[in-house]
C-alpha cells in the first residue's frame, strides 16, 4: 500500500454511531454496531493549507477542494471533472415568483453528463491507492456509466450490475466502454444485495459498497461548488433529489464544513428532499415525523435513477434535512414529464426524470410557502435528459413534414400565426 503523503488531512474512519475508530481501509460498515463508517478530516490542518484564495487560484473542477476530499494527494481517474455551471435562471425566477434562483447544472459533468462523476472520481482513485485490480458498483444507471467510464480511463476492468429494466441510454452508455455489465432480474434493492454478497466474496472496489465511505465524500463538491460560484454566500434553499439519500446528506455536510473554515458565515440554508411519488420512502419519513423510514417494496416510477426503495442513507438524509429546517415533497409521473418540460422551457435545460422530480418538488415547496418569493433558491439538477428519452418519446415526436417547396411552408405559416 503507497505511504501517506505528508499532505493527507485524512485522520481515519470513525463509525457514524457508536464513533469507533477504524484506519483508512476498504471498509464500510462497523464491526461492533453495524454503523456506516465516515471519513474524518483534520480540520485544523486543512484550515492552515485551505483559503478562499487559494481554492479561487486552481483550475475549474472539483479537486480545487481537495483537501477536503479523502485522497492522497492528486487524483489518479477523474481529473476533469466538476466546476460545472451555476446557471441564474431569470425566465424561471419569473414563472415561479421567486426573486433570485439558480439551477446547478450537473447534466453536463464530464465526462457522463451526471452528478455521479464527481463520487466515481474519487472512489476509483481511492481503489487504486487501495491496489484492486477491479471495480464494480451496483447502479441505478448513472452511476453505471460514470463506473464504466472512468474505470475504462484509468485501465480498470469493470462489473456492473444494474436492474435489467433500465434505460436504453444507460445501458448503451455502459457496454460502450468495454465494462461487464449484468442485468438482474428485480429492483435495485435485490442488485444491491446480490452485491454485497458479491463484495464480500471477490476482492473488488464496490465504489458503492466496501468503498463507500470514501466515494460519497465526492458529493460535497456539488454544495462547494454553488457557495463558490455565488460569491461565498450560501443559498436560503436548496433542492436536491433524493435515491440513497447520500447526496443530500452530503450537501448538508459540505456547508457546515465551510462554515467551520470560516468561508461563509452562519449556515441558515434549507435543504429538501425530492423523490418520485413511486418510491418515497424518506420524504415519507419526513412528513409524517418518523424517526426510521418504511422501506418500498416496489418502486414504481419512471424516476429509475431514483428508485431505490431502501435507501442506505434514507435515516441520514432524515437528519440532514430536520436539522437545517428543510422540508421533502414528491412528484407524480406525470409532474416529472411537467417539471422536465418546464426547466427546457424556460430555460434551455434538458434533464433526466430525476431533474423533473426536483422541479415538480420546488413547485410543491413554492406553493406551499416553504421557499419565499424574496428569497434565494438553488435547484440541482443532476443528471441528463438525453439518458431518458423514453419518457417524453410519446408526447414529443409530432412535428410537421412538408415537401421542400415555400407555397408548402407558407401554408404552414398561417398556422403559427393563427
Ligand atoms: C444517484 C442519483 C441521485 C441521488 O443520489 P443519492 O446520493 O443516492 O441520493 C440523484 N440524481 C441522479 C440523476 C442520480 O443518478
Ligand atoms: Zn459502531
Amino acid at each position: 500500500m503507497p505511504k501517506k503523503k505528508e499532505t493527507s488531512t485524512v485522520k481515519g474512519l470513525v463509525c457514524r454511531e457508536c464513533g469507533r475508530p477504524y484506519p483508512v481501509k476498504p471498509l464500510h460498515i462497523c464491526e461492533y454496531c453495524f454503523g456506516p463508517l465516515e471519513v474524518q478530516y483534520d480540520y485544523e490542518k486543512i484550515a492552515k493549507l485551505l483559503t478562499r484564495s487559494t481554492i479561487e487560484k486552481r483550475p475549474p473542477n472539483m479537486w480545487r477542494y481537495r483537501e477536503l476530499l479523502p485522497i492522497d494527494g492528486f487524483p489518479s481517474v477523474g481529473y476533469e471533472v466538476g466546476f460545472t455551471p451555476l446557471i441564474k435562471a431569470r425566465n424561471l425566477a419569473e414563472k415561479l415568483g421567486v426573486k433570485e434562483v439558480y439551477i446547478k447544472d450537473d447534466a453536463v459533468n464530464y465526462p457522463t453528463l451526471s452528478f455521479k462523476d464527481r463520487v466515481v472520481s474519487v472512489a476509483i482513485s481511492k481503489a487504486k491507492e487501495f491496489n484492486f485490480n477491479v471495480v464494480a458498483c451496483a447502479s441505478t444507471g448513472n452511476l453505471a456509466n460514470s463506473v464504466a467510464a472512468l474505470a475504462a480511463r484509468a485501465g480498470y476492468e469493470s462489473y456492473i450490475f444494474i436492474p435489467c429494466d433500465l434505460e436504453a441510454s444507460k445501458i448503451i452508455g455502459t457496454t460502450v466502454y468495454g465494462a461487464h455489465l449484468i442485468g438482474i432480474k428485480g429492483n435495485y434493492d435485490k442488485v444491491n444485495r446480490l452485491c454485497s454478497e458479491i463484495a464480500g466474496k471477490y476482492n473488488w472496489a464496490f465504489v458503492n459498497i466496501n468503498i463507500r465511505p470514501f466515494y460519497s465524500e465526492g458529493s460535497k463538491t456539488f454544495a462547494f461548488e454553488i457557495v463558490e460560484q455565488l460569491g461565498w454566500r450560501v443559498p436560503d434553499h436548496i433542492v436536491v433529489p433524493m435515491a440513497g439519500g447520500s447526496l443530500i446528506t452530503k450537501i448538508w455536510k459540505a456547508l457546515k464544513e465551510f462554515e467551520k473554515l470560516g468561508f461563509v458565515d452562519r449556515v441558515k440554508t434549507k435543504v429538501h428532499g425530492a423523490q418520485a411519488a413511486g418510491c418515497a420512502p424518506i420524504v415519507e419519513a419526513v412528513k409524517e415525523g418518523l424517526e426510521l423510514f418504511r422501506p418500498v417494496q416496489n418502486p414504481k416510477t419512471i424516476a429509475k435513477s431514483l428508485a431505490i426503495g431502501n435507501p442506505a442513507d434514507g435515516y441520514y438524509a432524515t437528519k440532514a434535512i430536520r436539522e437545517s429546517g428543510g422540508w421533502a415533497e414528491d412528484a407524480t409521473d406525470e409532474e416529472i414529464i411537467q417539471g422536465i418540460r418546464l426547466l427546457a422551457e424556460t430555460e434551455g435545460i434538458f434533464t433526466e426524470t430525476a431533474g423533473g422530480v426536483v422541479m415538480a418538488a420546488t413547485l410543491k415547496l413554492i406553493k406551499n410557502g416553504i421557499i419565499k418569493s424574496d428569497e434565494t433558491l438553488v435547484i440541482s439538477i443532476t443528471g441528463n435528459g438525453l439518458k431518458t428519452q423514453e419518457v417524453l418519446a410519446s408526447k414529443l415526436v409530432e412535428f410537421p413534414v412538408i415537401e421542400p417547396k415555400i407555397s408548402e411552408f407558407d401554408e404552414l405559416m398561417q398556422n403559427y400565426t393563427k
